[in-house]
């Protein structure tokens, strides 16, 4: 990424009339929760693929839950980072319009952002395997196995497992953003999940600009109309440089 590409970057978000992000693993990575895919992406000797899944659940849940209370651990002490606090402050500016994320850490709330789309559910909240039971949680569950407190079946976290639906209403209006952007900011996912990992695809497809901001090649690369080849909190920071936002609003 040259200067002139971050340039370019910023005219494109200074702009645009209808300004969308698509966020992924890679945004919260420096906040320090690992992603799934690429460097650092491991846990013990299984693939999350293998355990975020309804089967894995069924087959053995201490397991899957054992790695969620992991997961949740890290999530719940993770803070924000420059990167989400920029969309914060692009969102106060009326410039985003709309934050779509795959990530369940709820950061972007966090940070600020109040038009968040959440694809995959959250890890801040548990639901009933069986009966219409969800809650709020403010820390991972202690038991081995959670039991819902009306039905006494497990519990799960509320989050989408490969091989299961999207919740239709956040993929219906993830869907109708996309359609009404003319430019979206893509930052730190491989794109590999699906429906999700179309998104962007679309919207490009429906004339909107993409920027990819990630520090390896993804998906979107070669599609992408500027490739930010860097770190989602570098990015933050010169990007925010370009558009007089004052990088201490992002510390
Ligand atoms: P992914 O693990 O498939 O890909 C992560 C991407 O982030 C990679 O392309 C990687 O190159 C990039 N990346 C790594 N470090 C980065 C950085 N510092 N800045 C910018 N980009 C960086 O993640 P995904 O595309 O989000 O899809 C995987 C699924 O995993 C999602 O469905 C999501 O629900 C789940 N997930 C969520 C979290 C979270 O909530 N924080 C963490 C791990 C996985
Ligand atoms: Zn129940």
């Amino acid at each position: 990424m040259t200067p002139r590409d971050i340039a370019e970057a910023g005219r494109l978000v200074r702009e645009s009339r209808y300004l969308i992000a698509f966020t992924g693993a890679g945004i919260s990575a420096e906040s320090g929760i690992p992603v799934f895919r690429g460097p650092g992406g491991l846990w013990r000797k299984y693939r999350p693929e293998d355990l975020a899944t309804p089967e894995a659940f069924k087959r053995n849940p201490r397991l899957v839950w054992e790695w969620y209370r992991w997961r949740m651990e890290l999530v719940f002490s993770a803070k924000p980072n420059p990167a989400h606090k920029l969309l914060a402050r692009l969102e106060e500016k009326g410039i985003l319009k709309a934050v779509i994320t795959q990530n369940v850490d709820c950061l972007h709330r966090i940070a600020g952002n109040r038009r968040v789309i959440e694809l995959h559910g959250s890890l801040r909240r548990v639901k009933c395997t069986r009966c219409a039971y969800k809650a709020e949680i403010r820390a991972p569950p202690k038991e081995d196995l959670p039991r819902c407190p009306i039905c006494g079946s497990l519990l799960r976290p509320d989050v989408v497992w490969f091989g299961e639906p999207l919740p239709e209403g956040e993929l219906r209006e993830a869907f109708l953003e996309a359609s009404k952007a003319d430019v979206v900011l893509v930052i730190g996912t491989s794109g590999a999940v699906d429906p999700a990992g179309l998104i962007p695809l679309y919207a490009k497809k429906q004339g909107a600009k993409l920027i990819n901001v990630n520090p390896e090649p993804n998906r979107y690369t070669g599609i992408a109309d500027v490739e930010a080849r860097m770190g989602a909190v570098e990015f933050a920071k010169k990007i925010a440089i370009v558009l007089g936002i004052g990088e201490a609003s992002l510390g």
